[in-house]
């Protein structure tokens, strides 16, 4: 099996294409192929400057690897299709030669004018195109089944619908590009947006005009707004590029993609279906048989339910490159420099508040306590104060204060055993004790086990904090 995904440098990579490009490398995975990497830019007009490098850097964010392609290379390059210009004027030759195709020397809007013989004038500015079969498409799609196209009949007399294979500036058309390229680099199956199904016609009549075999065909259905409408900004973001900015984690946002349009759960361990799937998982589960035909729409909500999931597993196997992430953002939300801070003391810290983040983004104000002086808000001082009257504030930051400061042990269980048993002793209720005592050290009414907060802080930090909101 070769399969390839074939993005245009038009902008950033989208969630559609990411789908796209997932279910061909997971197919590609799953049953031991190759995944090709093409870039299609014979579109000079919406040729967008660093698109490619943009695609790439966000199929590689992506844990998406491509086993042939630009910067890779392989047998069948250049993989870029600007640079593959000969192949499809030989094509055109080829085409012109067997009467497939012809010379339309009209404008834009006018019945079309093919000058034979003499006349021909290959300076002057003209299109090649497509010699369309008079007869309607058949042919079998793996996910929507047995589909027939009618022919498409002309606006008027003198007029066509041939589609232009070569046009006046001498590049090739997607159509061409497109089909030459997928049979001079093997490709066996094209997985692709339903968009390109209206394209079928024109590509399976190149096929057979070229003499080649075609592949077999994978339309998916597209991914929709919540409201039915065609995908945009208004489901939120829908470039990879937003989400790394987001610091969503990779895992997450591929799980989350996967699940547009397959129906998971109707495969894989059926004793044990989940929807939290690493590449790995999805690899063994994915199958093209559960790509339904309806459309999918985009629903945030569940990738915030999966980017936790990732986002604690990869904190509690020590990820680096979340320690680095994490590090990088002491910095912009907290001003403190996080090389002061060795991986360790980070990755106990995440491991403290990973139940209460979805996103990474979250963690530094969420765990600023264990970097900076907390800042004792009046609005948080409230809570804890009105849990308790401020006399017993006193008696509770007083007594740890005291039973704490000849601990030598300074361990969370150690520390927790302590809490409790003080809480006995003055006789107060959870919230009571508990409050006040959070918040003198961390300056937040919620938040990780206090003995483990303090065990964390360390000796001096923890009994400094409480002492400076004894009276
Ligand atoms: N270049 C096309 C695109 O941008 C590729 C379509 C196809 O996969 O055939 O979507």
């Amino acid at each position: 099996m070769r399969v390839r995904f074939a993005p245009s440098p038009t902008g950033n990579l989208h969630i559609g294409g990411l789908r796209t490009a997932l279910f061909n490398y997971l197919i590609s995975r799953k049953q031991g192929g190759v995944f090709v990497l093409r870039i299609e830019d014979t579109d000079r007009k919406r040729y967008q400057p660093g698109a490619i490098e943009s695609l790439i850097r966000s199929l590689n964010w992506s844990g998406i690897k491509y086993d042939e392609g630009p910067g890779i290379g392989g047998p069948y390059g250049s993989y870029v299709q600007s640079e593959r210009l000969n192949l499809y004027r030989n094509a055109v030759d080829q085409l012109l030669e067997s009467k497939n195709a012809y010379r339309d020397y009209s404008k834009p809007g006018e019945p079309v004018k093919t000058l034979e013989g003499p006349d021909q004038d290959l300076h002057k500015p003209h299109v090649v195109r497509l010699k369309m079969p008079e007869n309607d498409t058949h042919f079998k799609d793996t996910v929507y089944g047995d589909i027939s196209i009618p022919m498409q009949r002309p606006a008027g007399l003198g007029f066509t619908n041939d589609p232009v294979l070569l046009k006046s500036d001498g590049f090739p058309t997607y159509h061409l590009a497109n089909v030459v390229d997928d049979s001079h680099m093997h490709i066996s199956h094209v997985l692709r947006g339903e968009e390109w199904l209206s394209s079928m016609p024109t590509h399976l009549a190149l096929y057979k005009a070229l003499e080649m075999t075609p592949p077999k065909f994978a339309h998916l259905p597209l991914l929709i707004n919540s409201d039915g409408s065609k995908l945009s900004k208004r489901s939120g973001d829908v470039s990879v590029e937003d989400y790394i900015a987001k610091n969503w984690e990779p895992e997450a946002l591929i799980n989350y993609t996967a699940l547009m349009g397959w129906n998971a759960l109707r495969t894989g361990d059926q004793n044990r279906p989940s929807e939290f799937m690493t590449m790995k998982d999805l690899i063994q589960r994915f199958d093209l048989k559960d790509v339904p035909q309806r459309r999918a729409a985009m629903f945030g909500g569940k990738l915030q339910f999966l980017n936790k999931q990732h986002l604690s597993t990869k904190i509690e196997e020590g990820d680096k490159g979340v320690l680095e992430r994490f590090r990088a953002m002491l910095d912009i939300h907290l001003f403190v420099d996080g090389f002061q801070f060795d991986d360790e003391y980070l990755r106990d810290v995440l491991m403290l508040i990973k139940d209460r983040i979805g996103n990474l983004d979250e963690a530094a104000n969420m765990g600023d306590y264990f970097f900076v002086d907390p800042i004792y808000t009046s609005d948080d001082a409230k809570l804890a104060y009105e849990c308790t009257s401020s006399d017993k504030i006193d008696l509770v930051l007083t007594s740890v204060w005291n039973t704490l400061r000849n601990e030598h042990d300074w361990q969370a269980d150690t520390l927790n055993g302590h809490l409790k048993q003080q809480q006995k002793t003055l006789k107060l209720k959870t919230n009571e004790f508990m409050m006040p005592l959070r918040w003198a050290i961390t300056g937040k009414k919620m938040g990780p086990s206090v003995g483990s907060t303090m065990g964390l802080l360390g000796k001096e930090t923890t009994l400094h904090r409480l002492i400076q909101h004894l009276n």
